[in-house]
């Protein structure tokens, strides 16, 4: 048993050691700019093209529709800001989801404040959302749909294709923020009439601080970033090369593995949900039980409160997450959870397992006995538990 169970791969993923690999002369003697003439910039450049062709293969993309960028906050960024402030003179009304992360959640809060419209279209009870609300919130001035791929927190993967249909048909552009489903689970922009996506690599087992936005050439928006000619124009800045050549590297290996890879994380992930249904009473999984990302199980367990949760099952090494690692440190539930229809004082008692292809059957037995002990251990201190055993509840 290693020291640490790590079941937080929504939040970051380890870097695969062929990344690392990968990246190395990059960092060290491979240190041209890839916009220099010599043959030094040239090689650099050469490997970012790779990478971007590797990158725009797996989501059937062409080459010249993929910008890099600093990761998946930025990309959300741009997507929405930049189809925004082109299209004002259009219409200034954006539809999104109410479970997206908080890249987007935030960014259409911040354009709200500038005078945008925003609808926030709700999901059902499994986090699905509601196709027909999408539908009637459409409206003639409408200029971009974003809704997230597959949500971080409860892993509910969205009818993108239908979404995509949707938006085509009306003339409305549609970005997806697929950055816990790109190198995860099949993606296609074409079958899926996806405009924008964007994708991290930190969440692909690649490097922190590199991404992309997927753009379709029809629809080009304008730049958020401003400085050299970098990125066909369009963002810029000096390219990250060890970072785009170990996000290249990482989506390769991705690609190469997803149908294994798929497999054998669902088959984990179901062992574990399975278990801790069986074993441990007032337990249920949050999102869909089927359309679901294959690493993620979210559970809510009544009567106790997650951050304590968290922090027992912490010390007997196991690394978790109570929704996402950014909400963490606040007191407030989960918008995802809340937006499921679940009541605060059971959201709260939420735990984000999220695991990966290297997770093992004996670090998940040894996580539902540890769950199985801090559980209990926290309803035979909870005021909640006790009225409800008097109650008869329990
Ligand atoms: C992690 C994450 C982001 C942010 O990506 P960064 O590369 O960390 O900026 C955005 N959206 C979703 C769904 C994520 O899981």
């Amino acid at each position: 048993m290693p020291d640490t169970i790590y079941l937080d791969d929504a939040a970051t993923t380890r870097m695969r050691p062929e990344v690392l690999d990968a990246m190395m002369p990059y960092l060290t003697e491979m240190y041209g700019n890839p916009s220099s003439i010599h043959s030094f910039g040239a090689q650099c450049n050469a490997a970012c093209e790779k990478a971007r062709k590797t990158i725009a293969g797996l989501i059937n993309a062409k080459d010249n529709e993929i910008y890099f960028t600093s990761g998946g906050t930025e990309s959300d960024n741009w997507a929405i800001k930049s189809v925004a402030y082109m299209k004002k003179d259009k219409g200034r009304h954006i539809i999104t989801s109410a479970i997206e992360h908080h890249a987007v959640m935030e960014t259409c809060e911040a354009l709200i404040r500038e005078g945008f419209e925003v609808t926030f279209v709700g999901v059902d009870e499994m986090g699905i959302i509601k196709m027909d609300d999408l539908r009637a919130a459409i409206r003639p001035d409408t200029v971009l749909i974003s809704v997230i791929y597959a949500n971080n927190e409860i892993g509910t993967i969205q009818p993108i294709r239908e979404i995509g249909e949707l938006a085509r048909s009306k003339g409305v552009l549609f970005h997806t923020d697929a950055v816990q489903a790109f190198g995860h689970v099949p993606i296609d922009v074409e079958a899926e009439k996806i405009d924008m996506l964007s994708a991290s690599a930190h969440k692909v087992n690649g490097p922190k601080g590199v991404g992309m936005l997927y753009m379709r050439n029809s629809a080009r928006i304008p730049p958020m970033v401003h400085g050299g000619p970098h990125e066909r124009r369009r963002r810029a800045g000096t390219l990250n090369v060890p970072g785009i050549v170990g996000f290249g590297k990482a989506a390769e290996l991705a690609g190469a593995g997803m149908p294994e890879n798929m497999a054998k994380v669902t088959a984990m992930r179901d062992y574990l949900i399975d278990r801790i249904l069986a074993e441990i009473p007032h337990s249920r999984l949050n999102g869909d039980r089927v359309r679901r990302l294959p690493g993620n199980a979210n559970i809510s367990f009544r009567y106790i409160e997650g951050e304590s949760m968290l922090m027992m099952v912490d010390m007997k090494g196991i690394a978790a997450s109570t929704g996402s690692a950014c909400a963490s440190g606040s007191l407030d539930p989960s918008h995802v959870l809340l937006a499921i229809g679940l009541p605060h004082e059971i959201a709260h008692g939420s735990l984000r397992m999220t695991m990966s292809e290297r997770t093992t059957k004996e670090e998940l037995d040894y996580t539902v006995e540890a769950l199985k002990e801090v559980v209990g251990k926290l309803r035979s201190m909870s005021p909640l538990y006790e009225d409800a055993v008097k109650n008869k509840e329990v």
